[in-house]
């Protein structure tokens, strides 16, 4: 067994690394304080070749595996939660969710876009009464008349909504699902971006879809196809954003070990003391064995599974830790941790964010039970 990463993952990484150094750090505390998004730096990325890593080259990607575009969302997780969210949501849930699914035509005509950054992307799929039964309590409707489709309702907590200009939408007519490719000129509206405790910068929003019309070739798959392209995409989902919360971990367990080696209490550094060394063990400890299902999932999905259990738990055990250490992190940082003179409060509000977003940690533990259950 080899626990190594794979050459080219570990140079995507290194770039990746080398960039969110240089370009996110310096900004990153400001992104979460004007809850604004960096775009000239998400623009950035797409130059660098970071926002097509799973497509392939012939749209403009690199063509490489989720674990790898994992990685590189550690990376970008490290130093910016909420950048680490959006890139997530775009790349993940979107460009490459089209790429997976969508025809020659619509792969031509919006992966490009998006692999350059030119374009953002949104996945629409949760709405005000539909959350973790998202398919259950859809309400937004699509109607067929002739050639044309028409759409309305709402969506509501939609990553980068108030930016994208390329929507993915699901929208339901009697029994039958249907995920729709949608662009901001069809008529979507997005009034209202949501004010969030953490992940500020990604940009959360409500969409209103009234009388929005478009062809039949806006239909991701094939009509009445969104259930299979949901349940299909699930793995990769949860696979790849289980590296956001390994991320925003690791930096918080890395500026506790850092604290700790300075700061004095009793004339010692509270380093010395074993209750903080305790809290430092199992920070890593967690963080590690985190990161090693992060790894397994993420391979996995390379392999096609179809058992949802392994990239459901790597999701629920990586969130669940990033909140432990991050919440950790700050009690060693003491009232320090407590102030916004320090990043600590940032990484714990951004945390807590993928035991919601994405499914919650109570759907997952679901998800992964019934799948056992199954065996
Ligand atoms: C910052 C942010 C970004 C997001 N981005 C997107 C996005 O890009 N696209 C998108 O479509 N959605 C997005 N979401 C929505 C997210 O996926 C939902 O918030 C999530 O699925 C939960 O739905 P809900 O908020 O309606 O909670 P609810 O479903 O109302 O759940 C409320 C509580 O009940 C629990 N619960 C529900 N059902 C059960 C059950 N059967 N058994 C036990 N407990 C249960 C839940 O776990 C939760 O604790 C985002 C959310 C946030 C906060």
């Amino acid at each position: 067994m080899d626990f190594n990463l794979p050459e080219n993952t570990v140079a995507i990484r290194d770039m990746v690394r080398e960039f969110s150094q240089k370009k996110i750090e310096p900004i990153a505390a400001k992104i979460d304080k004007d809850d604004d998004f960096p775009m000239e730096v998400f623009r950035e990325m797409g130059k660098l070749g970071m926002l097509g890593l799973t497509i392939s080259q012939e749209y403009g990607g690199a063509g490489l595996d989720y674990l790898t575009e994992g990685v590189a969302l550690e990376e970008i997780s490290y130093f910016s939660g909420s950048l680490g969210l959006s890139y997530g949501a775009h790349n993940n849930l979107v460009a490459d969710n089209l790429f997976r699914n969508a025809n020659k035509e619509q792969r031509e005509k919006y992966l490009p876009g998006l692999v350059s950054g030119e374009k953002i992307g949104s996945l629409c799929l949760t709405e005000s009464g539909a959350g973790s039964d998202a398919l259950g309590g859809m309400r937004t409707k699509y109607e067929k008349e002739g050639e044309k489709y028409t759409i309305n309702g709402s969506k509501t907590f939609i990553t980068n909504a108030p930016l994208a200009s390329v929507f993915l939408v699901y929208a339901k007519n009697g029994k039958s699902y249907t995920a729709f490719i949608l662009e901001r000129d069809d008529g979507v509206e997005t009034p209202k971006k949501i004010k969030k405790m953490g992940m500020r910068g990604s940009p959360t929003g409500e969409i209103v879809f009234r009388n929005v019309q478009v062809g039949g070739n806006r239909i991701l798959k094939g009509e009445g196809q969104a259930r299979n392209i949901i349940y299909n995409g699930l793995n990769a989902e949860r696979a790849v954003l289980a590296f956001g919360p390994i991320g925003i971990a690791r930096r918080a367990l890395d500026e506790a070990i850092n604290y700790s080696n300075q700061r004095e209490q009793f004339g010692r550094k509270i380093g010395e003391f074993e209750l903080i060394q305790e809290k430092l063990a199992y920070m890593f400890t967690r963080l590690e064995a985190a990161r090693l299902l992060a790894y397994k999932a993420a391979s996995l999905v390379g392999e096609t599974i179809s058992d949802p259990s392994y990239a459901a738990a790597s999701i629920m055990m990586a969130s669940e830790t990033a909140t432990q250490i991050a919440k950790e992190a700050l009690q060693i940082f003491g009232g320090y941790g407590y102030t916004e003179d320090y990043p600590l409060e940032r990484y714990l509000r951004d945390a807590i964010l993928y035991e919601i977003g994405a499914g919650t940690t109570e759907i997952r533990k679901i998800v992964i039970a019934k799948a056992l259950l199954k065996r």
